[in-house]
């Protein structure tokens, strides 16, 4: 067991979780966490510095030399990783709450798509403890020579505030698995799903110093991460810009190995021949699920002229029913944004496609109604005849905004799709087996999604092409970002 256990996340002051104990801040400072979908503080977690972030390099470094996991026998870390998903559901419901708040998302999204898929994501990497192995390959002369995949040492996971726990899982998970120690920086908007991560991490049976947690902002604590002599990867989930200064941080110390799992403008292209309804729902949920705070978002929709017009007729009048409100009332179907700066941003943009001449069908303004005029939230927005060249069609809005662009054929919207600096997903509607396996191997894309959206597992890998990024997250692919390979020769 690792050890004292003083935090209990409630809404209780947060602390730091630096090997197996709860510690504040060198400095004392802290960071208030706010409920965006009221405004008020939920509580306050410590604002780490290079110094905290030292501390908790060093407990990891020494659980890594110490072999305290790496060492133990691979049936017990695997049934130890299996405990920390069942445990994650058993706390199912207070983490969601935990989510819910801090984000602001719905609870049916902090539970289905946040701590179900991070529990899915434990106990899957717990099932490829055992399978890490080497091989013999056949070389010439007397030699027998193996290879061993080791696991490559203290990694850093710096995550996001819109998926916190479930991206949180997507790294700690299979670096554990590998026999790798974690600093984990959350996002200073959402540190507390974090912090109940470590606890439960501590109870299944996590050594002490294998899993870390760090609370601080991305300038100080991130960074100090990002620079760390002793850290030997990053596996960063965030935005470009944040990517560019981590590429920056690796050069000037010890050359850690990064991956990048990076923002998109994700097309959704429906086909004239597409089912419509199936089309629609997945045009819905694919930009207002999530607030449209998702990475792979289907915020370009692309729809063939000949049924663009309707298509979107109906997309506006549902997206104008969608009951955006309290993320904690179970008729709620879009919450708030994660905050006030995330606001302003989104309506900046929405100001600019109205000046740049795209036309609003629905939304457009940020939503006051009632209570509602105490958090950051938006109206779900649609805009049509929207084209390739406008900024709303460029740059990632990370809200809940939909542009739809009108093309004629396949070879359209296949320049189209393709014409961002993005390439994380995509998705095409069509009854045409053949067109759908010819655009999917014509779309750069991490992923592709065909008559579907959204589709997740963790047996499978997600990840970026162009500045969507490198590295894959989930399935097999995971492991080669948390494993070093060695090649071992003995003279026979
Ligand atoms: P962000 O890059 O601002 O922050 C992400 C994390 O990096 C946070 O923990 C933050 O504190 C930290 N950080 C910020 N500056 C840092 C620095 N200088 N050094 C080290 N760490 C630093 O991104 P965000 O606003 O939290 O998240 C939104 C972005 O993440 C969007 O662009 C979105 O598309 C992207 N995202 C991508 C995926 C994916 O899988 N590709 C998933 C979710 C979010």
């Amino acid at each position: 067991m690792s050890g004292p256990l003083v935090y209990t996340v409630g809404m209780a002051p947060g602390r730091l979780f630096i090997d197996g104990r709860w510690e504040d801040a060198a400095c004392g400072r802290t960071i208030d966490v706010v409920n965006p979908a009221t405004g008020e503080r939920l509580t306050t977690v410590p604002d780490a510095d290079a110094c905290d972030v030292d501390r908790a390099v060093a407990a990891a470094r020494a659980s890594f030399d110490n072999k305290a996991w790496r060492g133990m026998d691979p049936s017990r870390r695997e049934r130890i990783l299996w405990n920390v998903g069942e445990l994650l559901l058993k706390h199912r419901d207070e983490m969601a709450a935990i989510i819910s708040r801090e984000n602001g998302k719905t609870l049916r999204e902090a539970a289905g798509a946040d701590v179900a898929p991070a529990a899915d994501c434990f106990r899957y990497y717990a099932g490829w403890v055992r399978k890490i192995c080497g091989e013999t390959i056949p070389v010439d002369g007397p030699f027998l020579n193996y290879t061993l995949r080791e696991p490559v040492g203290v990694v850093g996971a710096i995550v996001p505030w819109n998926f916190p726990l479930s991206i949180a899982a997507w790294k700690v998970a299979p670096a554990l698995a590998c026999g790798c120690s974690v600093v984990l920086k959350p996002s200073e908007l959402t540190p507390l799903n974090a912090l109940k991560l470590a606890e439960i991490a501590a109870e299944a049976g996590v050594p002490e110093g294998v899993l870390n947690v760090v609370t601080g902002y991305g300038p100080t604590a991130g960074e100090a991460l990002a620079l760390h002599e002793d850290v030997d990867k990053i596996s960063f989930t965030g935005s470009i810009a944040t990517a560019r200064k981590l590429l920056q941080a690796s050069s000037v110390s010890n050359l850690k190995r990064l991956s990048l799992e990076l923002g998109g403008k994700s097309p959704n292209i429906v086909f004239a021949d597409a089912d419509r309804e199936a089309a629609l729902k997945a045009a819905l949920w694919g930009i207002f699920g999530g607030k449209g705070e998702v990475c792979s978002a289907g915020s370009r929709l692309l729809v063939q002229e000949e049924v663009h017009d309707s298509f979107l007729e109906e997309l506006a009048a549902r997206a104008r029913k969608l009951r955006v409100g309290n993320p904690q009332d179970p008729a709620t179907q879009m919450g708030s944004q994660i905050s006030a700066r995330q606001m302003d941003r989104i309506l900046d943009y929405i100001e600019c496609g109205k000046r740049e001449g795209a036309k609003l069908l629905a939304g457009g303004e940020r939503d006051t109604a009632g209570e509602k005029a105490r958090g950051f939230f938006v109206q779900p927005t649609v805009f049509s005849e929207v084209t390739p060249a406008m900024r709303i069609a460029r740059e990632e809005i990370f809200g809940p905004v939909v542009g739809a662009i009108r093309f004629r054929d396949a070879e359209e919207a296949v320049r189209i799709a393709n014409g961002t600096i993005y390439g994380l997903a995509a998705a095409v509607w069509t009854r045409d087996v053949r067109l759908a396996h010819r655009m999917a191997g014509e779309i750069k894309a991490g992923s592709v999604w065909i008559n579907t959206y959204n589709g997740f597992d963790s047996a499978s890998p997600f990840g970026g092409y162009k500045q969507s990024g490198y590295g894959r997250d989930l399935g097999s692919y995971a492991l080669e970002q948390y494993t070093n390979v060695k090649s071992v020769w003995v003279a026979l």
